[in-house]
C-alpha cells in the first residue's frame, strides 16, 4: 500500500531507518518480539514513539510507567508484541436480501460502498433484473469495530473512526470534527509530546478540522474524508497562543514549525503537508542556518521550485497562512485506502 504513488516511494526511501529497522517485528506473532530501546540524551516519550511508529500511551502502558517520562539509560520496550493485531483484516460479509424498490444504487447506498463494489461482489447478478428475496453479498469494512480509512481523503469513508484528544501541547477545537485514524492520533499525540519536551513554553497548537466520525464529506473542505486529514495551527514566534491566525515572514516560528514538520515526515508516514510558500522560504532559510544542504532539503520542502511544483512533501496551497493541513499515509490496517 505505501508503495501506491511515486511521491510516497520518495517519503518512504528518505524516512528514518527505524522501520525499516523494526520492519522484521511487523507481522509476526512471536511473542518474543518485543523491541527494547535504551533512552538516549535528547530523547523524550515523544520523539521516541515517533521513531517506532507506536503510540505514547502504548508506550506507557507497556513499561507501565506513572508519567509520560524517560531519562537517558532507561531501557523501555517501544514495540510490542501487542502491535503484531494490526494487519488488514479481511471485511466481513454480509448478505443484503433485496426488497421492494431495492437497486444497486440504494443498496451500495445504504452499506456505504460504491456501485462498482456491489457489482464486483455479485458479478452473476443483473442488476436490471433484481428480485425480491434474492441475496446481495457485500464485504463491510470495519463490521469488527476496527478503524479503517477507506478510499480516497477526497472521497472516501472512515469505519469506526476515533476521536482525538486534547494532549499536553494539542487542543482539539470541536470534537464532532476531529475523528481520525489510529495511525494519525498517535503520530500527532507523539509529535505534540516531542515539541513540548523540547519547548515547555510552546503553546498548545489548536488542532481543527480532521474527519467525521464516520467520514465522507466535511464542507468546506474537498478532502478530510478519510481521517487521514488534519488541520493545525502554526507555532508564532514568541510563544503567542494564536490559533489560526495568518502568518507573516516576522511572526512565523521556522525553528519550532520546522521540527515538527520534519519530525512527522522523518516517520515516512506523511503524503502531504501543505504550507504556505513564504512560511516555507523561511523554513528554507532556517533550515540551512541549521546546517541543511540545500540538496537535503529538495525531498522535503518545494520552496525554492516554484509554487506551482509538485515538488516536495511540504507544498504551497491556497489559504495555508493561517493553518497547516497534513496527510498521513493509508496505514497497514486500511482496506482499499488510496
Ligand atoms: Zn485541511
Amino acid at each position: 500500500m505505501i508503495f501506491k504513488t511515486i511521491l510516497i516511494c520518495v517519503v518512504f526511501s528518505i524516512s528514518a531507518n527505524a522501520w525499516a529497522e523494526t520492519s522484521t517485528v511487523e507481522g509476526s506473532t512471536d511473542p518474543a518480539n518485543t523491541v527494547y530501546y535504551t533512552v538516549k540524551p535528547g530523547d523524550n516519550i515523544g520523539s521516541i514513539a515517533l521513531k517506532f511508529g507506536s503510540g505514547v500511551g502504548e508506550i506507557t502502558s507497556w513499561n507501565k510507567m506513572e508519567s509520560p517520562e524517560v531519562k537517558p539509560g532507561d531501557k523501555i520496550v517501544v514495540k510490542s508484541s501487542e502491535k503484531v493485531e494490526e494487519k488488514p483484516k479481511k471485511a466481513l460479509p454480509v448478505v443484503h436480501i433485496v426488497k421492494r424498490g431495492d437497486t444497486f444504487e440504494s443498496i451500495a447506498k445504504r452499506h456505504r460502498v460504491t456501485i462498482k463494489q456491489v457489482q464486483k461482489w455479485n458479478r452473476r447478478v443483473n442488476p436490471r433484473r433484481l428480485q425480491i428475496g434474492q441475496q446481495i453479498r457485500l464485504h463491510i469494512p470495519g463490521r469488527g469495530g476496527e478503524t479503517v480509512s477507506w478510499g480516497l481523503a477526497n472521497k472516501g469513508r472512515l469505519y469506526n473512526g476515533v476521536a482525538m484528544e486534547s494532549v499536553p501541547g494539542m487542543r482539539v477545537r470541536n470534537v464532532a470534527r476531529a475523528y481520525g485514524t489510529k495511525d494519525t492520533l498517535r503520530l500527532l499525540e507523539a509529535a505534540a509530546y516531542d515539541v513540548k519536551a523540547r519547548w515547555p513554553d510552546a503553546p498548545d497548537l489548536e488542532i481543527g478540522d480532521i474527519s467525521f466520525k464516520s467520514g465522507g464529506r466535511m464542507r468546506p473542505h474537498k478532502s478530510h474524508q478519510s481521517g487521514r486529514d488534519v488541520d493545525l495551527s502554526y507555532y508564532h514566534r514568541g510563544n503567542v497562543p494564536v490559533g489560526f491566525r495568518a502568518m507573516t515572514i516576522e511572526t512565523f516560528d521556522a525553528a519550532k514549525n520546522w521540527h515538527m514538520f520534519k519530525m512527522l515526515i522523518d516517520t515516512g508516514r506523511v503524503e502531504y503537508i501543505f504550507v504556505d510558500y513564504q512560511l516555507q522560504k523561511k523554513m528554507h532559510e532556517y533550515a540551512l542556518s541549521i546546517g541543511y544542504t540545500a540538496e537535503a532539503l529538495e525531498p522535503i520542502l518545494q520552496y525554492p521550485a516554484p509554487a506551482s511544483s509538485s515538488k516536495g512533501i511540504i507544498r504551497h496551497s491556497r489559504g495555508h497562512d493561517d493553518h497547516w493541513h497534513i496527510r498521513f499515509t493509508c496505514g497497514k490496517v486500511d482496506r482499499n485506502c488510496r
